[in-house]
């Protein structure tokens, strides 16, 4: 199986386009469900309730219950992983936005608890801490919800930054998975104590049609469309080649590829069936447009997940999600593009480039820190030369060859007027993107696909 030169158009299914408006339809649909939230918190307050003993506490409760939870089910929505989303915001910038929002709602619900708590402990004239043991042995449905509410704690610690660096992966994974336990916990105890759904049918209405929209974009984008797809592709491990020093390229056999609309650029989860890998998947770019029955993808041996690819033996099944991303021709704002890559960030590019409309102008520097590094090579150079485009190949330590502003308008004079695609490790691509801000380049101009979210 050879993946040297450009894969004919015919007998594939181009990646469709993003759709603007999706994201921006979402968005007001997300607002204006956010304004009936605080509509149905305001509307069950009255005088009488607000000057009972604890009322206003009470009144703090709710408001913090109902838009907290609302927030945390728009993070959930965020990270469904909706196709027309994905490829219209990107996977990275809607894991941003997801933990831009993360505080809110952990901040609402403890603002909840406390208020709650001292709401009726003035009520009934009691301590906070006898009411809370009032709550929890008293209310089942509350048991449960103070559980959800551990859970939700710890889930906020472990999504700090710092937290995120020293954990592995695998566990903050397994921790973020009891997110939905810890919110199925807390939907009963809303649902049978809360004031503004007693004796209002509407609102319990529209609370419970919420909470199914977001249990059924859920299951339908991770668990139902994944499934489908997975069952008619039928994907099976082909081989595995090493092209670099700890970088193998695995090549995937399938049925019916020719009906997997993807675009060069673009990134599956990937979950290898077999011991030791088969519980989580993990992100990798295809290193080439599909050649049905055959897709590809090139992995770093980078940690104990990565480094186990390069042993899956011919014939495992292999289950994908996606594809994702956001990092391929669609960004592109003209016909002069300059692609600048490193290590494994190469491999997208290779994809991407074998994708780009022919009347594209393009220009590729690669670099790695050895000749036998550089993966890919030969692919890239012979599909640049045969478009009539410039390719240059920096090896050699950053000291000796760097990326800089001198070198960027010796290699990509013409940088500055077109689209600039970047793909490697962080500190390489933030050091490209410097130099192109330093040039000129207009941010909505500079396209980046960053290996970590
Ligand atoms: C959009 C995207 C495309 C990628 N494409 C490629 C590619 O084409 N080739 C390649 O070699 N690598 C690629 N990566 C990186 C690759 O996913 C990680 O190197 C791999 O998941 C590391 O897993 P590990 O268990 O071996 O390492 P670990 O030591 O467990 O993790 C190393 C780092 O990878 C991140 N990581 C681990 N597991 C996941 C996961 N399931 N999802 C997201 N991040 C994770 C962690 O944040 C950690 O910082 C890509 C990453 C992203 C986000």
């Amino acid at each position: 199986m050879s993946w040297t030169g450009q894969t004919a158009s015919l007998g594939r299914r181009a990646g469709p386009a993003p759709i603007p408006w999706v994201a921006d339809t979402l968005a007001l649909v997300a607002g204006v469900g956010f304004g009936v939230v605080i509509a149905l918190a305001i509307s069950s307050e009255s005088q009488s309730l607000l000057s009972s003993p604890g009322g206003w506490f009470d009144a703090v409760a709710r408001v913090a219950a109902l838009t907290g939870t609302y927030l945390m089910l728009v993070m959930i929505v965020l990270i469904a992983r909706l196709p027309w989303l994905e490829r219209t915001v990107g996977q990275d910038r809607l894991v941003k936005w997801h933990r831009r929002i993360g505080g809110w709602p952990i901040a609402l619900i403890v603002v909840h608890v406390v208020a709650v708590t001292l709401g009726y402990a003035q009520m009934t004239k009691a301590g906070p801490l006898h009411q809370l043991w009032v709550f929890l042995s008293n209310y089942p449905d509350l048991l449960a919800a103070t559980v959800s509410f551990a859970l939700l704690i710890f889930a906020g610690f472990t999504s700090a930054k710092i937290a995120r660096r020293k954990m592995k992966y695998e566990t903050w994974w397994v921790v973020h998975l009891y997110m939905y336990l810890a919110l199925a916990l807390a939907f009963a105890h809303q649902i049978v104590t809360g004031v503004m759904f007693l004796g209002h049918p509407l609102a319990r209405i529209y609370w419970i049609a919420i909470w199914s929209l977001t249990a059924g974009v859920v299951l339908t984008s991770r668990v139902v469309l994944p499934a489908l797809r997975n069952a008619r592709l039928q994907l099976r491990v082909h081989n595995v080649v090493e092209e670099a020093p700890g970088i193998y390229s695995v090549t995937i056999k399938g049925k019916q590829l020719s009906r997997l609309a993807v675009s060069g650029g673009q990134f599956f989860q990937w979950r290898f069936l077999t011991k030791g890998l088969w519980l989580h998947s993990h992100p990798y770019s295809l290193s080439a447009l599909p050649r049905p029955p055959y897709l590809r993808v090139t992995v770093k041996a980078s940690g104990d997940q990565s480094s186990a690819v390069r042993h899956v033996k011919p014939g495992t099944r292999v289950l994908i999600e996606g594809p994702y991303g956001t990092f391929t021709k669609h960004a592109r704002t003209n016909a002069l593009v300059t692609m600048v890559g490193a290590g494994v960030g190469i491999t997208p590019l290779r994809a991407l480039l074998e994708d780009l409309p022919a009347d594209v102008d393009v220009s590729v520097i690669v670099r790695a820190s050895s000749a036998e590094e550089l993966v890919h090579r030969d692919e890239v150079e012979a599909l640049v030369r045969a478009r009539g485009g410039s390719f240059h190949a920096l090896i050699g330590s950053r000291h000796q060859v760097p990326i800089d502003v001198r070198t960027m308008n010796r290699l990509a004079p013409r940088v500055a007027q077109g689209d600039l695609y970047i793909c490697g490790p962080d500190g390489f691509a933030q050091r490209v993107i410097d130099v192109a801000d330093r040039l000129g380049v207009p941010k909505q101009q500079i396209h980046h696909e960053a290996f970590s979210f």
